[in-house]
């Protein structure tokens, strides 16, 4: 029997494709990249997954574990099965008392958080992707977005996982205890590990419960001086978001959201939450202490959509280079400087946004990818490493970044290389990501 019949064997017909049209959906994911795959598989269950694992083994075909196909880096594109977890969708428990959550990695996170609601609880991280995303995804990237501030990124709310090893065999991961210090945290392993480890069929997951009240206060900056000493003042407060957008963000919202702003070089948003009075109060200690307040519209949906609006405010396109990046908190103000520097003396604007409270600053180059946009982006990577930052925050290395990796680690990419080759050495979960 062929691999293609032992594939619809396992998943059945319906759940099988390889034909050009579905192929051509499959090629792409958020990046640039496109490549079409050998075939798509939707498995339904864990042991499905371990069956078709096992069989890419076996024939040393490449597989690519894929949620929804949001990541932007090339991380799902290959010329490999695609194995589709979306409909992985299960929410399998929901454990009140211990405040955790078992469930399938194709389970989209805000989707998660509905069912939550009823139980009073939720699952903090939130990529900006959230209506999208998945549970596998976000595991996988160790995604976070503007709440990562105060409640961290998605590799702090992971108890336990099971996992369909590169060889097909199934292993579990972690317990239901908050706290252990048993054994090396294969659960980090995984976090991050962009699908070339294996396959999370289930994750166990970290719940906290619902604030009762979210206090936001959104002003004007004047300069970009002036972000030292607001940075101060707020992460003082503890902020539960804390948001910078510069002022090409600034005019893309005046101008298509109704933002109502009488100047300024920037926006900063600040999210209190927690008992009602006491973010009230951080709130107020804020207010009136820097430039003009902005209280039209809802700021957050205004972040949410500032990416797509970017692209209307050039008749160049808003190029995703470097648009990951991450410095130690208080060097965020001087990276926004550096960055908008940078891009400026090779020729390009870049608008630049971002998660002040962890030093997270996203960006979007106008312009063509020319050999000196990349000579720009080099820089940027290398003042980035410097400065002891990420290449990557949130989004991932994928394709993109790859090249960078080896400035970033140093030898210690070479340990990541042979871990990689322990668990997997026929090569075949997603390569050339990440590695
Ligand atoms: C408009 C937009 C906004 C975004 N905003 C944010 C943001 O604010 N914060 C942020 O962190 N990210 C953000 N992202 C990036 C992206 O949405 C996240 O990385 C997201 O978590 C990816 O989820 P996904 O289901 O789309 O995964 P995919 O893109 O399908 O896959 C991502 C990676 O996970 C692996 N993978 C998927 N499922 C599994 C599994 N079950 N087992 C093993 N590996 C698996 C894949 O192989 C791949 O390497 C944004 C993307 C877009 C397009």
């Amino acid at each position: 029997m062929g691999m293609f019949e032992e594939l619809k064997e396992i998943v059945g017909e319906e759940n099988f494709s390889d034909r050009a049209e579905e192929l051509l959906v499959y090629s792409r994911d958020s990046s640039f990249f496109q490549e079409t795959p050998i075939c798509v598989v939707r498995p339904r269950t864990g042991d499905e997954v371990a069956r078709i694992v096992r069989l890419a083994s076996e024939k040393r075909v490449p597989i690519i574990p894929r949620g929804a196909g949001t990541n932007p880096c090339g991380e799902v594109v290959g010329r490999a099965i695609v194995l589709d977890l979306s409909g992985m969708n299960r929410i399998i428990e929901v454990n009140e008392r211990d405040m955790y959550a078992v469930v399938e990695p194709g389970v989209v996170r805000d989707e998660l958080n509905r069912a939550l609601e009823a139980h009073n609880l939720f699952f903090p991280p939130d990529p900006a992707s959230s209506r999208v995303a998945t549970i596998g995804g976000m595991l996988a990237n160790n995604s976070s977005g503007l709440h990562a501030v105060k409640y961290g990124t998605t590799q702090d709310y992971v108890l336990a996982l099971e996992v369909v090893l590169p060889s097909g065999e199934v292993i579990e991961t972690g317990t239901l205890a908050r706290k252990s210090s048993s054994g090396y945290n294969l659960c980090r392993l995984f976090v991050g590990s962009e699908g070339t480890l294996g396959v999370i069929t289930r994750a166990t997951l970290r719940l906290l419960p619902i604030p009762e009240h979210r206090e936001t206060v959104a002003f004007t900056i004047d300069s970009l001086d002036e972000l030292g000493g607001v940075q101060e003042a707020v992460m003082a407060l503890l902020p539960a978001a804390f948001e910078y957008m510069d002022e090409i963000c600034l005019r893309v919202l005046a101008e298509k959201e109704g933002l109502k702003v009488g100047g300024g070089s920037g926006i900063i948003a600040v999210e209190f939450d927690g008992v009602r009075g006491e973010a009230e109060a951080c709130a107020e200690r804020l207010r009136g202490r820097f430039g003009e307040e902005l209280s039209t519209g809802d700021i957050w949906e205004m972040r949410k959509t500032l990416v797509p609006l970017l692209a209307t405010y050039s008749d160049k396109s808003p190029l995703a280079v470097t648009e990951d990046i991450g410095v130690p908190v208080s060097k965020a103000p001087d990276a926004i400087r550096r960055v908008k520097g940078i891009y400026g003396e090779a020729g390009f604007e870049v608008a630049v946004y971002g998660h002040l409270g962890d030093g997270n600053l996203h960006m979007r180059v106008f312009g063509e990818p020319t050999p000196e946009l990349e000579q720009a982006a080099d820089e940027v990577y290398s003042y980035v490493i410097d400065a002891g930052g990420t290449i990557s925050s949130e989004h991932g290395i994928g394709r993109l970044r790859k090249k960078y990796m080896e400035a970033q680690h140093g030898p210690a990419l070479e340990l990541m290389k042979r871990i990689k080759q322990a668990l997997d050495p026929e090569g075949i979960m997603n390569p050339g990501c990440m590695l």
